[in-house]
C-alpha cells in the first residue's frame, strides 16, 4: 500500500524526472513513441506477477486463465491488424523476435542478406559486434551512391552470388518505402527465406499509410514500441503453418523463459487502439508531418536524404552547414529538442561523429502536432544549427535559449500525459 514516492523516493524522483522531460521537451526519435495511459495501466498491473511459460492453452504452469485471455486478445488483435494468420506476441523485444526468426529457421553458419547498420539497416540484420553477425555468414547491402535509395540491383547480385538463406529488408533510418515485391522476386530467384523486419514503420501499415509486408514476406518482425505506439516489445507475424510452428518453439522453449504477461497486456491494448478509425487519421498524420518538417529543414538550406520521406523518418545531412552529427545532437539538446545523431551513407565521420540527425515525426504527432508546428519545429533546428555553424560546437547561446522558450511555449499548449 506504500506508494512508491515514500518508498523509494530516489527511483521515485527519476521517474518524475523523465516525465518531466518527456513534458518538456520535443521529442523527435524516429524509434520513439507516447503510449496512451491505458496501455500503461495494463504494463502496470498485476499481471507481471504471472509465470506462463508456454501458449494460451497449452501452459507449464497452473493458474493462467486469464492470462491466457490478454494473450489471445493480443494474437487476435495483431492478426487482424495486419490481416495475417499467426502471430507471436511473446518477443521481449524486436531483438528477441529477429532472434526468434534465426533460430527458427537458420543454423549457426547460414548465410543470411540484410542491409548493413551504415546505410540504415539494423544491428540485429548481420552486424558484426551483433550475435546475427558473429553466429552467421552475414553479407549485406546498402543503398546506391548516386541518390541514396536501397540498392535492389545489389542485393540481387549479392543474393545470386552467396546465395543466402535468409533475406531482410528492413532498417531503422530508411525513409523511403521497400519494395516488398522486388524482395519477393529476388528471394524466389535463390530460394531464399524473406524476412521484413517492419520495426519502424509498422503503425504506418497498421494505419493504411504504408505498405504491408504481406503477401510478400515469409514472415515479419516487428518492435511494438514505435510507430505502433505499444509497449516496448516485439512480434513475428506469418501467414505459414510451417513457419509458425519453428517460430514458437524457437521464442519458447528456444530463446525466451516465461513471457511478459503484462506486457503482451498492454501489447493487447495498443493492438486495439490501432484497430480504431482514429489511428488511421494518426499514421495519415505522421507521414504529412515528416513531410512538412523535412521540407521546412529543406528550405533552411540543410540536406534531407534521398531528397525527402515517404514514412515517419527522415536522415538530415547537415554537411552543407558544416557541423557534425554529434554537435548538433547537443545543441539541440539543449534547446529542448530530442533527437539522435546518425550516419548518412557514405558518411566520411566516424560513428561517434557523423554528418547527420535521424528525425521522426511519430511522438510528436501523439502529442497532437500537425504540419505547422512541425514547420515551426523545422525552423526552430534551422536556427540552432546556424548558431553552431557560426560559433562553433558550443553554438549560439543566445539563440539556444530563444528556442528553449519557444519549445517550452509549443509544448505547453499540447499537455502530455495531464493526468499524471
Ligand atoms: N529492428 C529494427 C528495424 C529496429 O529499428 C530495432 C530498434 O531499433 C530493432 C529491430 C530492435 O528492437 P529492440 O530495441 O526492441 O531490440
Amino acid at each position: 500500500t506504500e506508494s512508491l514516492a515514500t518508498r523509494d523516493p530516489e527511483l521515485y524522483a527519476s521517474i518524475t524526472d523523465e516525465l518531466g522531460r518527456q513534458r518538456d521537451e520535443i521529442e523527435l526519435i524516429a524509434s520513439e513513441n507516447i503510449v496512451s495511459a491505458a496501455v500503461m495501466e495494463a504494463q502496470g498491473s498485476v499481471l507481471t506477477n504471472k509465470y506462463a511459460e508456454g501458449y494460451p492453452g497449452r501452459r507449464y504452469y497452473g493458474g493462467c486463465q486469464y492470462v491466457d485471455v490478454a494473450e489471445n486478445l493480443a494474437i487476435d488483435r495483431a492478426k487482424a491488424l495486419f490481416d495475417c494468420e499467426f502471430a507471436n506476441v511473446q518477443p521481449n523485444s524486436g531483438s528477441q523476435a529477429n532472434q526468434g526468426v534465426f533460430t527458427a529457421l537458420l543454423k549457426p553458419g547460414d548465410t543470411i542478406l540484410g542491409m548493413s547498420l551504415d546505410a540504415g539497416g539494423h544491428l540485429t540484420h548481420g552486424a558484426k559486434p551483433n550475435q546475427s553477425g558473429k553466429w552467421f555468414n552475414a553479407i549485406q547491402y546498402g543503398v546506391r551512391k548516386q541518390d541514396s535509395l536501397l540498392d535492389y540491383e545489389q542485393v540481387r547480385e549479392l543474393a545470386l552470388e552467396h546465395k543466402p538463406k535468409l533475406i531482410i529488408a528492413g532498417g531503422s533510418a530508411i525513409p523511403r518505402q521497400i519494395d516488398f515485391a522486388k524482395f519477393r522476386e529476388i528471394a524466389d530467384e535463390v530460394g531464399a527465406y524473406l524476412m521484413v523486419d517492419m520495426a519502424h514503420f509498422a503503425g504506418l501499415v497498421a494505419g493504411g499509410q504504408h505498405p504491408s509486408p504481406f503477401p510478400y514476406a515469409d514472415v515479419a518482425t516487428t518492435t511494438t514500441h514505435k510507430t505502433l505506439r505499444g509497449p516496448r516489445g516485439g512480434m513475428i507475424l506469418t501467414n505459414n503453418e510451417d513457419i509458425a510452428k519453428k517460430v514458437n518453439s524457437a521464442i519458447f522453449p528456444g530463446i525466451q523463459g516465461g513471457p511478459l504477461m503484462h506486457v503482451i497486456a498492454a501489447k493487447a491494448v495498443a493492438f486495439g487502439e490501432a484497430q480504431r478509425p482514429e489511428f488511421k487519421v494518426y499514421a495519415d498524420q505522421v507521414v504529412k508531418n515528416a513531410k512538412a518538417l523535412a521540407d521546412e529543414l529543406m528550405k533552411g538550406g540543410l540536406d534531407i536524404v534521398t531528397g525527402g520521406t515517404d514514412t515517419h523518418v527522415m536522415l538530415v545531412d547537415l554537411r552543407p552547414k558544416g557541423v557534425k552529427g554529434n554537435a548538433t545532437e547537443k545543441a539541440l539538446g539543449r534547446a529542448h529538442i530530442t533527437c539522435n545523431k546518425n550516419g548518412i551513407p557514405f558518411d566520411p565521420e566516424k560513428p561517434m561523429v557523423t554528418s547527420g540527425v535521424r528525425l521522426g515525426t511519430p511522438a510528436g504527432t501523439t502529442r497532437g502536432f500537425a504540419e505547422d508546428e512541425f514547420r515551426e519545429i523545422g525552423r526552430l533546428i534551422v536556427e540552432v544549427v546556424d548558431g553552431l555553424a557560426a560559433n562553433g560546437e558550443d553554438g549560439n547561446t543566445e539563440v539556444e535559449a530563444e528556442v528553449r522558450a519557444k519549445v517550452a511555449t509549443l509544448c505547453a499548449r499540447f499537455p502530455l500525459y495531464p493526468n499524471l
